[in-house]
């Protein structure tokens, strides 16, 4: 049997390239899910997309063919592309996640031990806090100020930027930290950045954090107290790569799930207006348990929903809820790819593999399934139709073996809304580590497998 890869001409591997260099340029500047919201924004502008709230302000009616999108807080992207049918018959919905694991300041992380500027840290999202030591880190984030005013911050990734970083110990004196378990190598409160050692001058106490403030203050207008309100996540620093010596895959940061959230935007921007509306949902807060007024479980979406039936007319609680029970939706978040370095935790006839194209994960969940969205066989035969009609790669697969581990996604969330919806998405090597590895092909195909599915559905 030919390989995925077999299948591709010159021509269309020209556009599978083409197609993850503007990949590779989104996930290095994206990595705060205010990045991806904004750099959406600014995409979907080009695109012809209207901010909703301009048009909720200036009550103006919407109709086919119109493009709008509904920023949340900042931190949750919706995009609609108005169709031909009326609303309550449904819409095709691409989600996906644009959260990743990373390491947060706390709101007093800034003191000085012995010389040394530190930042408190407190991770964020599953992630294996040895793999975070000794390694180049970047600061992004915002802080806000009391007078309403909100300072945009990043550290590290400009080549001319100094980069910042969590120290480890050295092989010499770490024979009592090398016999405790993975877990408690690096713990939680190990995980400090180090962040200068010049003293101010004449200062007595404290000197080198005096001098990091008053550099602060200068470059960024900002105070100790500040740091109370700001969100900074200190993330790998330096640009998305290309992987392997044929350069088949990205190595990149955040690409849970950023990977699916581009495929998911670049597919609904490029789709324009279909039959039935068509909407993207970039959502944050995955990562932790999606709570939080900008996580899936809060009302934004339906919310943003709801203020667009209100614009194009025939707004009816009935109407809203008819919509949600007709929609189809593809909650698209990672997979974990089949890795030869550590094969026994897959079950390899239900395993994603590198280089298959899209994953479809009937049910995600741990423990016989606890916790899953279990998409409907129904739903699942129209999805293999569309995928085979439209030459699509795709593949079927579990988050490793039974009662091996497991996680969840958005799916069963937006489920509750009784629509249509399953997990899918691009296998991922070394997921959940600071650099993340997915295949070309994979991301190329499931971008494929988003238009097919908001066009033909
Ligand atoms: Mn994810
Ligand atoms: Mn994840």
């Amino acid at each position: 049997m030919k390989t995925v890869w077999e299948k591709y001409d010159e021509s269309s591997l020209n556009k599978l390239m083409a197609f993850n260099e503007g990949y590779k340029k989104y996930i290095s500047v994206c990595k705060t899910e205010r990045e991806c919201v904004a750099e959406g924004i600014r995409l979907a502008k080009q695109y012809g997309f209207k901010d909703l709230k301009d048009c909720i302000a200036g009550g103006v009616s919407l109709h086919t063919g119109d493009k709008v999108y509904y920023d949340n807080k900042g931190k949750d992207l919706v995009l609609f592309a108005i169709g031909n049918e009326p609303l309550e018959t449904g819409m095709n919905i691409l989600g996906a996640h644009i959260d990743s694991p990373r390491l947060d300041l706390k709101q007093h992380p800034l003191y000085e031990d012995k010389g040394i500027a530190l930042l408190k840290t407190h991770y964020y999202g599953g992630v294996k806090k040895y793999q975070w030591v000794a390694m180049p880190l970047a600061m992004h984030g915002v802080v806000c100020k009391k007078d309403g005013t909100c300072v945009n911050v990043v550290i590290g990734e400009d080549p001319d930027d100094p980069v910042l970083g969590i120290t480890d110990l050295l092989p010499h004196l770490a024979a009592g930290q090398m016999e405790k378990p993975a877990a408690k190598i690096i713990e939680g409160e190990e995980m400090n950045i180090t962040f200068g050692t010049i003293p101010a001058k004449e200062e007595e106490k404290d000197a080198v954090k005096a001098a990091i403030l008053t550099s602060l203050k200068e470059k960024y207008g900002i105070e100790e107290d500040d740091f109370m309100s700001a969100e900074l996540e200190m993330v790998p620093a330096g640009p998305a790569r290309d992987y392997g010596l044929d350069r088949s895959m990205v190595m990149g940061y955040g690409q849970d799930d950023r990977v699916c959230g581009y495929t998911s935007l670049m597919a609904l921007l490029d789709g324009g207006c279909q039959e039935k509306t068509t909407c993207c949902v970039l959502v944050d807060k995955e990562e932790v348990g999606s709570i939080g007024a900008t996580g899936m479980h809060s009302m934004f979406f339906e919310t943003a929903v709801m203020e667009l039936m209100e614009l194009c007319g025939g707004y009816s609680a009935l109407n809203i809820r008819r919509c949600f029970n007709n929609s189809n939706m593809l909650s698209s978040d990672v997979s974990a790819a089949f890795d030869p370095t550590f094969p026994q935790v897959n079950e390899p006839m239900n395993t994603a593999y590198m280089g298959k194209g899209i994953c479809i994960n009937k049910y995600t969940g741990s423990r016989g399934k606890g916790g899953c969205n279990d998409a409907n066989p129904e739903f699942i035969a129209k999805i293999r139709d569309v995928f085979e009609k439209e030459d699509i790669a795709f593949q079927s697969g579990e988050l490793g073996k039974v009662d091996c581990g497991g996680g969840g996604t958005i799916a069963y969330i937006v489920a509750q809304y009784n629509m249509n919806v399953i997990d899918s998405g691009v296998p991922v090597l070394s997921m959940h580590a600071p650099w993340e590895i997915t295949s070309k092909l994979d991301i190329y195909e499931t971008y494929k497998a988003y238009m097919a599915f908001i066009s033909k559905m």
